[in-house]
């Protein structure tokens, strides 16, 4: 299940709520009750079982820009 992180105006943490993904969309009340909260969009993390090796982004590329959407097949 997806992991959303959320952000408090009222006492501005930040903290994550699980929920599917067709529920996305709705609110979710901060670990301190606070209602005015905004999804940050950014952070959607799969909380899988395979530990956190093995899903590691190239370094150094996209400097130049492009390189994923053409030829060089670093896909
Ligand atoms: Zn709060």
């Amino acid at each position: 299940m997806p992991t959303y992180e959320f952000r408090c105006h009222e006492c501005a943490q930040t903290f994550d709520v699980q929920r599917p993904m067709s529920a996305s969309a709705d609110p979710a009340p901060c670990p301190d009750g606070h209602p005015n909260t905004v999804k940050l969009l950014s952070t959607i993390a799969l909380t899988g079982a395979a530990g956190g090796e093995g899903a590691r982004m190239p370094v150094g590329g996209g400097g130049g820009g492009g390189c994923c959407g053409g030829a060089c097949g670093c896909g």
